[in-house]
């Protein structure tokens, strides 16, 4: 049996639900709310609902924004015709603050995961094919898909449709993380590594 009260349990609940909060954090978090002022409550819930209301998913490429097109697909400073193929909204967030990338994305909203279910068809690769056909102009695709078994599968598929197109197709180097060990790296990891050597 529980000791708070409906509310709070339900408060609890709700936070528990969140990724990445056990119950404990949850606890601490529902508490937080029932002490807090009437109008940090009511802001952070407009904040919810508003996000919920106003987000959309860019036509385009697929990224979450308050605007269709997203900023990056809308801004002229941008090269439209290297598209940059991500698995999630929150891994294009990672390759911007590189200051490196300066072409436009597209969000596969998930990886080719036999496993679970997820064949090509339930992420978005049927709308990159048509991105690429639709425009003429794009000279590279660099798929920047996770370096995980589902990433790989994904990245493989993924070029080999559009090799016969005729579009250079890239995968971002993998290798040891900055501060590794080699001795400690894992042999995928290290021949991913080896593979994406340049030279000096
Ligand atoms: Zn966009």
């Amino acid at each position: 049996m529980s000791y708070y009260s409906p509310s709070i349990e339900k408060l609890i609940e709700g936070f528990e639900k969140l990724p990445s909060i056990g119950h404990k954090t949850a606890v601490r978090l529902a508490f937080h709310i029932l002490d807090a002022g009437e109008e940090e409550i009511t802001e952070f819930v407009n904040a919810i609902t508003n996000a919920k209301a106003n987000l959309k998913y860019c036509s385009q490429c697929f990224n979450i924004s308050d605007t269709d097109p997203c900023p990056i697909c809308s801004s002229p400073k941008r090269d439209k015709n290297t598209i940059c193929v991500v698995e999630d909204v929150k891994d294009i967030i990672a390759m911007e603050r590189t200051h490196e990338y300066k072409g436009v994305y597209h969000v596969l909203h998930g990886s080719i995961s036999p496993m679970n279910g997820i064949g090509p068809d339930e992420i978005k690769i049927k709308e990159l094919l048509s991105r690429i056909q639709n425009n003429q102009e794009i000279k590279e695709v660099i798929i920047a898909t996770n370096p995980r078994v589902e990433g790989e599968a994904t990245a493989m598929y993924i070029s080999k449709i559009l090799k016969p197109m005729g579009i250079k197709v890239t995968r971002i180097a993998h290798g040891i993380p900055v501060g590794g060990d080699l001795e400690y790296t894992d042999e995928v990891t290290l021949t991913k590594a080896l593979e994406g050597r340049h030279e000096f």
